[in-house]
């Protein structure tokens, strides 16, 4: 008790000045704050390995909202969401992961103390590394959209690359972005590897060649799955046409004009956050296939 009051400290006060800036940027929206912060603290307390990487993932993000920031307002009506990021988001991007965390712990309770050991957590195991490329992925994709978003060449449909389709379209992919999308996964497997070969002390360590390996594994994980979302984004994604605008939109009710929409395409219910989530459970299971093939 006494040390799970110690972990609950450690984590709140890790987590605070990050929903500060949060808050202060306004960078999530309240329900976003909340949602983020039982996500933060919870990851924490079980390790601050997936706090660290969920983290990264959240500032590098919100940096690059930032980017250009004015020439991108005129995209977020066509998104469903602003910059501020509400519940949904967040959990769409790091419901998975924690449920990913979950299992981890859950497989290996009989070594849990409730502050999970960094020098016993082990680099190999499908799980972290099924969490790594769900967190990757996510990057990966935030690292797309916002990089790509300021192309100055029109993307193309990722499924009809000879078709050029206007900024901020589901499925529009840009050189410029996949190359953000590559950096972004980099990221994440970088931040992996470094931290844990920095605090594991788990045995056998693994060696110089398994832990490129396993930036190879991330990185490509979290690319392949930023594409996959730009695929489920150009196929089942629900889009909206606003008769009013004369414009496509990912909102039901457009934000610009309150008008209502009528949806052209895609599956009901099949929204951003569903696409992205979907995504990085496709990685992450493959991630764990690969691995346990590979690594036992
Ligand atoms: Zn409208």
């Amino acid at each position: 008790m006494e040390q799970f009051l110690i972990s609950l400290g450690t984590a709140i006060a890790f987590n605070l000045p990050i929903y500060f800036i949060a808050k202060k940027k306004k960078l999530l929206t309240p329900d976003g704050i909340i949602t983020a912060a039982i996500l933060g603290v919870f990851l924490f307390i079980v390790t601050p390995l997936a706090w660290m990487l969920l983290i990264a993932f959240f500032l590098s993000s919100s940096l690059l909202s930032k980017v250009k920031g004015d020439s991108k307002k005129h995209l977020h009506e066509k998104f469903s969401k602003g910059s501020q990021r509400d519940a949904g988001q967040v959990l769409a991007n790091g419901g998975l992961p924690a449920l990913l965390l979950l299992g981890y712990v859950l497989t290996n309770v009989q070594k849990m103390t409730i502050f999970l050991q960094l020098s016993q957590l082990n680099p190999l195991s499908s799980w972290l590394l099924g969490y790594a490329a769900a967190v990757a992925t996510v990057n990966s994709d935030t690292f797309a959209t916002e990089i790509g978003t300021i192309s100055k060449r029109p993307p193309r449909n990722i499924l009809r690359p000879w078709e050029r389709v206007p900024p901020g379209t589901s499925g529009g992919i840009t050189l410029l972005g996949t190359g953000a999308s590559f950096v972004g996964a980099l990221e994440i497997a970088i931040l992996y590897v470094s931290f844990l070969s920095f605090f594991s002390n788990y045995q056998p360590l693994p060696t110089l060649t398994r832990w490129s390996l396993i930036i190879l594994l991330i990185t490509t994980a979290g690319l392949t799955g930023s594409l996959i979302d730009s695929v489920l984004g150009a196929t089942i994604q629900e889009m909206f046409w606003c008769i009013h605008c004369k414009k496509e939109t990912e909102q039901s009710l457009h934000v610009t004009c309150h008008s209502p929409t009528k949806k052209i395409r895609g599956i009901i219910g099949f929204n951003n956050d569903l696409v992205n989530f979907v995504s990085a459970l496709i990685t992450s299971v493959m991630i764990m296939i690969i691995s346990t093939m590979l690594f036992s």
